[in-house]
């Protein structure tokens, strides 16, 4: 997501892009940012209908070899994702399934940055909110065009839970998944 739907960037956020959100792309840069530049807030943004990850699920052996790597890694986490979530992805609806699985994707991210101790350790001592958010660019959640919502909050993405979760203010409202276990 271009990260000027936050507005004014500059000074202000340390932005970091790459196909697919993938954490392990940019890995080095990401706790650059979580570790030394105490970022209170790191938001993992996917979208719906994501075009990385229909690629990943494509076949893209013929892309070049740089464009491959990355889309490995993003097919990676989708892998890991459908084996840990339990979940089934079999939506013919190819814009819902790949909205599905982009909102997989954030969950699986957030999960890898929680994997990593020093990282953990902010969120634990509250100095650091790790939040997963939806772009809804084509209504799939069926509330409006370019909505965003809340989908992950420090690994926890129950709808319910976090609905009902005190301290997240206006974020709570905006809770909805897709995909709910
Ligand atoms: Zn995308």
């Amino acid at each position: 997501m271009p990260v000027n739907i936050f507005g004014e960037i500059f000074n202000r956020i340390f932005s970091v892009e790459n196909i697919g959100n993938q954490v392990k792309t940019n890995e080095g840069s990401i706790l650059y940012g979580l570790l030394h530049l105490q970022t209170p807030l790191m938001i993992v943004a996917g979208h719906t209908d994501c075009g990385a990850i229909k690629a990943a699920e494509s076949n893209f052996l013929e892309e070049p070899m740089a464009i491959r790597s990355e889309l490995s890694i993003v097919k990676n986490s989708l892998d890991e994702g459908r084996l840990q979530s339990g979940l089934v992805f079999d939506s013919q609806d190819k814009q819902l399934l790949y909205s599905q699985l982009a909102e997989l994707n954030v969950d699986m991210q957030i999960k890898y940055l929680l994997a990593n101790r020093a990282v953990a350790d902010l969120v634990d001592k509250k100095e650091l909110m790790l939040l997963g958010v939806m772009v809804d660019l084509h209504n799939v959640y069926g509330n409006g065009y370019g909505a965003v919502y809340t989908s992950n909050v420090n690994g926890e993405c129950n709808n319910a839970v976090l609905q009902g979760t005190t301290n997240l203010g206006c974020l709570a409202e905006r809770v909805k998944r897709l995909m709910v276990k």
